[in-house]
């Protein structure tokens, strides 16, 4: 995700990163790169022009100039305002209605509206414990209700048959009379795909949206279309009382122009992002987080989530303990994390939130995927619990007696070792937390 923004705003911060002093001229020339990497991002210009201007007038005043380390302080606040250009804080849907909870889904044809339906009601379920039920009010295309039925299936939510001779709002009226007999919380409605110039299509969905108030109004819209995404997202909230948007196929986006704009432009919150086909490809979305992953710097909470979510609960919660605390990461932390990633598929999306990932070689990610992952777990293995608790304990002898009883050679241990010492450095500079960690993290 946002890869290309990625690796050009983390040049500049490379030549910013620990310098000693910084001029008003610096700042200009690293501005100017800002700029750029926006631009060719996609970013909306008017969204480049605000970011640059607030990012300017703080960067020249006492906060930068004056302080020990004006090259991270100026880092800090690039991470600020993109955080706030993105919306602030996390926005998850508003529920507090009497159930049900309808939620309206909106978009063009193809966005992913029918995928998100289905993202959104597994979120729901697992995440917020809700029950939900699903209906489609595409009367335009019976495929659409059909792939709306499997998907219910595949998320095991409530699916409530639509008749296409029917008018939506008719079929929405009696799915919400059906949901409040099953005693469902939330009731998602998916909707045909149209566009704001389709004037019988946008009235239709006005109409829609009048008959049943829906709570949320969503809009999904594709973050490859950049700052597209943005405008169409504008133009349908001067027709509809939109609530929120759904990025949807971050995953395929290196740019990130869509996140970027569609805030400022449409005043309307990103709530979710779409980070794959499946139906747990959704995200909450995180301005602060997304923003430190732009900056390369990591997203380790939504790390630790994850792995929370998918894996073993009190690992992940020890290990968040032991990171936040300071204390220090050893082999048998290592080997657990090793384990987890075993156990989860995407280990890919895992990485990618790790800070200064983005500066790794695509085939050195490649590398930790493969087989290298059983044979560590072997050479950890074969230690004894003393050693893996007290690396430095591992001296030649040591390793080689490791190296016999894994199976592997002395080289293997010693690159795991290395790989260890990296893993303990990074856990290190996330010690202490919060921002502060992050910005040590910066320093390498
Ligand atoms: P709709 O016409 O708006 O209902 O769109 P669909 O839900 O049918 O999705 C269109 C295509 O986009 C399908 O092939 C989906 O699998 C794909 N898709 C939707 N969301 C995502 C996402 O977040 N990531 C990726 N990679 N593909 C997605």
């Amino acid at each position: 995700m946002f890869e290309s923004l990625t690796q050009r705003l983390s040049g500049t911060i490379e030549r910013l990163r620990g310098r000693g002093r910084l001029t008003e001229e610096n700042i200009r020339e690293s501005l100017r790169e800002v700029r750029i990497a926006l631009l060719e991002a996609d970013v909306a210009l008017p969204v480049v022009q605000a970011l640059v201007e607030r990012i300017k007038v703080r960067a020249v005043g006492q906060e930068v100039l004056k302080s020990l380390t004006p090259g991270q302080a100026l880092i800090k606040v690039v991470r600020d305002e993109l955080t706030t250009v993105m919306g602030a804080a996390a926005a998850d849907l508003n529920l507090n209605v009497p159930a049900p909870a309808v939620v309206l889904m909106a978009g063009l044809q193809g966005a992913g509206k029918t995928t998100t339906v289905a993202k959104l009601a597994k979120h729901l379920k697992e995440r917020r414990k809700k029950k939900v039920m699903v209906v489609s009010a595409d009367v335009y295309r019976p495929a659409a209700i059909e792939q709306l039925k499997t998907l219910a299936q595949q998320v095991d939510v409530l699916w409530f048959p639509s008749d296409p001779s029917q008018k939506p709002e008719a079929i929405v009226r009696a799915a919400i009379d059906d949901a409040r007999k099953s005693f469902a919380d939330v009731l998602i409605v998916d909707t045909a795909g149209r566009t704001s110039i389709d004037e019988a299509m946008m009235r239709e969905i006005q109409a829609l949206h009048a008959a049943v108030s829906p709570v949320e109004t969503l809009f999904v819209v594709d973050s490859m279309t950049g700052q597209d995404a943005a405008v169409t997202a504008k133009h349908f909230g001067e027709a509809l009382p939109l609530t929120g948007v759904v990025l949807t196929k971050t995953d395929g986006d290196a740019r990130g122009g869509a996140a970027l704009s569609v805030r400022y432009i449409t005043g309307k919150p990103i709530k979710f992002i779409g980070t794959g086909e499946k139906p747990d490809g959704l995200d909450v979305f995180h301005p602060d987080r997304v923003a430190s992953r732009i900056l390369d710097m990591g997203d380790v909470l939504s790390l630790v989530e994850q792995v929370e979510q998918q894996v073993d609960k009190d690992k992940a919660a020890k290990l968040a303990e032991k990171v936040a605390k300071g204390k220090r990461f050893n082999l048998e932390d290592m080997r657990d994390q090793l384990e987890q990633m075993q156990n989860m598929g995407g280990l890919h999306g895992l990485m990618d939130k790790l800070p200064g990932m983005g500066q790794v070689p695509e085939h050195l990610k490649n590398q930790v995927t493969g087989k290298e992952v059983p044979r560590m777990m072997a050479i950890i293995g074969s230690m004894t619990p003393k050693e893996r608790r007290n690396p430095h304990l591992l001296n030649g002898s040591r390793r080689a007696r490791i190296a016999r009883g894994s199976g592997t050679s002395p080289a293997d241990v010693n690159k795991l070792l290395k790989q260890f010492q990296q893993m303990e450095k990074m856990m290190g500079k996330l010690a202490g937390g919060g921002m502060k960690g992050l910005m040590r993290g910066m320093k390498g």
